[in-house]
């Protein structure tokens, strides 16, 4: 165990929690993918790969075959789906470990086809269909032939299909609207073709908060497949934010809202007021003060001197950096909380250590303590508040915790 005082508690009973109550928002009809990919959103997989597993997941997301390996290797149960494809030799890898794989390229289909042929065994794969982010997936006109290699001699096997919405936090709902209606005709394509995919997936956090798992169940119904939705940010106890914001009350009369076909879409749907209720945030980050010190009227802090004391001032410095991802675009920008209280970062944050102005916190001492993300005394720093303070967004902050932070479950 490292003695490095900067660290972040998980809340494993939370992110179960978290995890069956977003399944009651699909279920009945459709089944949830825990989106795990990126060390769970840097809250450690090894934490939360097994918290979600205990509380129901039948899948794992993951992003690459490293994260789905290792995934395996602490639950040996749940589908694992690495959704960025498998790259040149890793396809013996996906094969050993039972991965499942997105595809939507030739030589993808190359790697796995060749691999799985070798060890004798069938490979799964989730066909990525491109409804409009021009990212991963394969257009509509080349499905064809990409459905093809999935001939009864080959041992790729069509496990399912998939798209990425990839404006499901936009309230109008227009983009996913025609997202959904290329998805469809795309897996019109798929039965057409005779191949029975058990799985639809599309959707993440905002599309399954927003209560449309349904929608994506009715699709995957008609043509005779199982539904899943891949939540992610959601998992960790945050909701993403809806633009325009949906209204909390009365549904409203915008001559932008009478345009849309839908103006009901202003509203804020139930389900996402009851996640407001619900979910909680998974993950507290601290420090501790290591040192705190009285400075004259004058004295400058920090590399550069970019804050100088206005009156004799009582400074901590505490032992987190810009090594442990902890921004250094925050300097003289934000606030830590300490004994309950915000305490204003004082000039640049360093490689190992920044600090704090306590002048107004009486009583702080080494050893102390400090909240850099999360709740302490009936404070709160969100992670929107760190990712407004740095011009990002909550899944970045979470990624960016450093390797050095300690994951400890609580
Ligand atoms: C990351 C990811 C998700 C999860 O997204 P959230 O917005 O965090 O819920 C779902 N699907 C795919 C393909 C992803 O890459």
């Amino acid at each position: 165990m490292t003695t490095h005082p900067c660290w972040v508690e998980i809340r494993t009973r939370s992110l179960e929690d978290n995890f069956r109550f977003l399944l009651s928002l699909a279920a009945p009809h459709a089944e949830l993918m825990a989106v795990v990919k990126a060390n769970a959103y840097g809250h450690s997989l090894e934490l939360c790969a097994p918290a979600v597993a205990r509380a129901g997941a039948k899948w794992l997301g993951v992003a690459t075959v490293e994260e789905g390996v290792a995934a395996r290797a602490l639950c040996p149960e749940p589908g694992v789906l690495v959704m960025c494809g498998a790259f040149p030799g890793q396809g013996a890898a996906v094969v050993e470990h039972r991965l499942s794989a997105v595809a939507w390229q030739p030589w993808q289909l190359d790697e796995l086809e060749g691999t799985a042929r070798m060890a004798g065994k069938t490979v799964p794969v989730h066909v990525e269909i491109d409804t409009g982010m021009s990212r991963q997936g394969v257009s509509l006109d080349e499905l064809g032939s990409l459905l093809a290699r999935f001939h009864p001699g080959s041992p790729l096997r069509l496990e399912g299909v998939m798209t990425h919405l990839f404006a499901a936090d936009e309230a109008d709902g227009r983009v996913t609207e025609a997202q959904l209606a290329l998805l469809e005709e795309a897996t019109g394509k798929v039965t057409d073709a005779g191949l029975n995919p058990e799985w639809l997936h599309a959707g993440s956090s905002p599309t399954l908060v927003a209560g449309e798992a349904e929608r994506i169940a009715a699709l995957a119904a008609r043509h005779g497949m199982k539904a899943m939705l891949r939540p992610g940010l959601a998992l960790y106890g945050v909701i993403p934010q809806f633009d325009p914001q949906f209204e909390p009350s009365k549904p409203s009369k915008s001559s932008e809202s009478s345009k849309s076909s839908k103006s009901s879409k202003s509203q804020e749907p139930a389900s996402l007021t009851a996640a407001r209720a619900r979910l909680q945030p998974v993950l507290t980050w601290k420090t501790r003060v290591a040192g705190v010190r009285t400075v004259p009227a004058g004295a400058v802090v920090g590399y550069n001197g970019t804050f100088v004391a206005t009156e004799p001032m009582r400074l901590a410095l505490v032992a987190a950096g810009y090594a442990d991802g902890f921004d250094r675009r925050l300097g003289n920008h934000f606030s830590l909380l300490v004994r309950g209280q915000r305490a204003p970062l004082a000039g640049r944050i360093s490689m190992d250590s920044a600090v704090v102005d306590v002048t107004e916190i009486p009583g702080v001492e080494p050893g102390d303590e400090v909240v850099i993300l999360g709740e302490q005394g009936g404070e709160c720093i969100t992670a929107f508040d760190h990712a407004e303070a740095t011009g990002t967004i909550p899944w970045e902050v979470f990624t960016r915790i450093g390797p050095r932070v300690l994951r400890v479950a609580v």
